[in-house]
């Protein structure tokens, strides 16, 4: 058996290896038993299914909801030589027909259907085929748990029962273990074995940086993508209007770019999926709504532009990128605003609580100063016991020295100013600075004004931000930003408790360190 698989793998796909678990999952389907297959996007889950159909002597149905990615798998399965056909709403009946006759006469070896599709053809023609297994992908839509629950899904329980010997397997990249517990009942899979394959990207570099100004990441992405000169790129963007603004932005500075998003026509999100695909369009800023379905191996960088809203849809988005496992790069841009604005979105949700969960880890991982990695992997149940070497955090491990010395300066500053300002003025006193509004205010006056005069602005703001995330400090963003002392940060300031900060690190060091 292994031979023929392995003969399948080289001469039909051109592969010399298998990829982690793909071999086992194949040989347990042989066997006609059930599998779940938890593989992260690009992790190969296609293949473990597809083998077993070129060795079995009858149809393998594949029930997918991604109708606009059906028609590019089955054109590639074709390219290969393979017996493929797909079924759903897309097509007319001229060609409906002709596919039905196809899969009765067993030309086909897989037919792909969407959930909808076969739950109107199961107790017709469906009957007729000598099905010899089936793969249900984005099985995670099956579980109202999930966060793309579709109700066609609960109707394969019941196609499920109606093949009781063949081999079902169900295929997803998002499922926590109580979402995998449910999913395995709802499709009713039997003594199914879980292949979790590991859902390290290692290709895939991590980079965080936050509190960069809108005009300061405009330009830094335009210095990013120059250096990458003809490569594919998604950017992210929290709302709509963000992405026109920023694909204009890049336009204008001469970039092939589009935007995406829900409220455009549906040929229009077609056609600039489909110039992206065919590298017509080179770079799309996007919201979420793209990427679920899209197949393409060659996208060398996902930006960020704002804060995801937690970190499995972080991981999926910039699991976009390196598909080929060639190196590509990711970079996250992160604001306390979108902390905030997010905040305030999910006060008036449904599951508020998980949701504000899911987005303080994912601030926490954002604002983190060791390795990514480990924190991204350890958040999905797998440990890693080394640093990973390709973040930004292990590529410039920050420094921790004593800092109550200098975040007594910072608190008393506070303490002083009546804890009505905001960061700007902060430093702007603690620097001694000279400007209209300290003039106004009187604020030459005060015992702090000049004391951290020797530390740079850039080096006070990191310092005033770990002052914050150590809890020393809140920014009221409902009061101009203003920053109020917390009774740990009145502990510091009277000498009652230590601090230690880490050194920061500019942005000039990191781009000395990437040449
Ligand atoms: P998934 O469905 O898990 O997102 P795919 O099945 O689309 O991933 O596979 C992602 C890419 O990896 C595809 O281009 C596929 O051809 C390739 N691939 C799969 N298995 C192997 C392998 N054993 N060796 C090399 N490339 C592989
Ligand atoms: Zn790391």
């Amino acid at each position: 058996m292994t031979n023929q698989t392995n003969t399948i793998l080289k001469n039909v796909f051109g592969y010399d290896n298998f990829r982690p678990l793909q071999e086992e999952i194949i040989n347990r389907t042989l066997e006609g038993k059930d599998s779940f297959v938890l593989m992260p996007t690009g992790g190969g889950k296609s293949m473990c299914f597809q083998i077993p159909a070129l060795i079995f002597n009858g149809i393998t149905i594949v029930v997918s909801p991604l109708i606009s990615l059906m028609k590019d798998q089955v054109q590639a399965l074709k390219s290969n030589g393979i017996k493929a056909d797909f079924f759903n709403s897309s097509i007319s009946v001229e060609e409906e027909n002709n596919v039905i006759n196809k899969a009765i006469n067993g030309e086909l070896q897989l037919l792909y259907l969407s959930p909808e599709k076969l739950i109107t053809v199961s107790n017709s023609w469906l009957k007729q085929l000598n099905i010899k297994l089936v793969a249900i992908d984005e099985a995670h839509c099956v579980s109202m748990w999930g966060h793309d629950f579709r109700p066609e899904y609960t109707q394969l329980k019941i196609f499920r029962n109606s093949l009781p010997n063949v081999p079902f397997m169900a295929l997803t990249a998002t499922a926590d273990k109580s979402a995998r517990k449910d999913i395995e009942a709802q499709l009713g899979l039997r003594n199914s074995k879980l292949f979790i394959s590991s859902f390290d990207r290692k290709n895939l570099s991590i980079e965080v940086r936050g509190q960069v100004t809108k005009k300061k990441k405009l330009q830094e992405i335009i210095t990013f993508i120059k250096r990458r000169k003809n490569e594919s790129g998604i950017i992210y963007c929290l709302s709509r209007k963000n992405t026109e603004e920023v694909a204009n932005y890049l336009q204008g500075e001469g970039h092939n770019v589009a935007f995406y998003h829900a409220g455009m026509s549906n040929e229009e999100r077609e056609k600039t999926q489909t110039d992206f695909i065919n590298d017509e369009t080179k770079i799309i800023v996007a919201t979420i709504a793209f990427g679920m379905g899209i197949d393409k191996s060659n996208v060398r960088f996902v930006i960020h532009y704002n804060l995801p809203k937690n970190l499995e849809g972080y991981y999926q988005e910039i699991g976009r990128a390196g598909r080929d496992g060639l190196p590509s790069e990711t970079m996250l841009y992160y604001n306390m605003r979108d902390f905030v604005l997010y905040s305030q979105f999910a006060d008036d949700g449904a599951n508020t609580a998980m949701q504000k969960e899911k987005l303080n880890r994912m601030l926490q991982f954002a604002e983190a100063k060791s390795c990514r990695r480990k924190i991204l992997l350890s958040y999905f149940g797998e440990h890693l016991t080394e640093n990973c070497g390709n973040c930004d955090v292990c590529e410039n491990p920050p420094k921790d020295f004593d800092g109550t010395i200098l975040s007594q300066k910072a608190l008393s500053g506070i303490a002083r100013m009546k804890e009505k300002d905001g960061i700007t003025m902060l430093i702007n006193v603690l620097r001694g600075s000279n400007n209209a509004d300290i003039h106004s205010n009187q604020y030459f006056n005060l015992k702090t004004y000049g004391i951290g005069k020797e530390i740079s602005f850039f080096d006070w703001r990191d310092y005033v931000i770990q002052m914050a995330n150590q809890g020393l400090i809140e920014i009221m963003y409902a009061e101009n930003s203003a920053l109020k002392i917390t009774p740990i940060g009145w502990q510091v300031l009277k000498g009652q408790k230590k601090i230690r900060l880490t050194t920061p690190i500019s942005p000039n060091d990191k781009k000395k360190k990437q040449k």
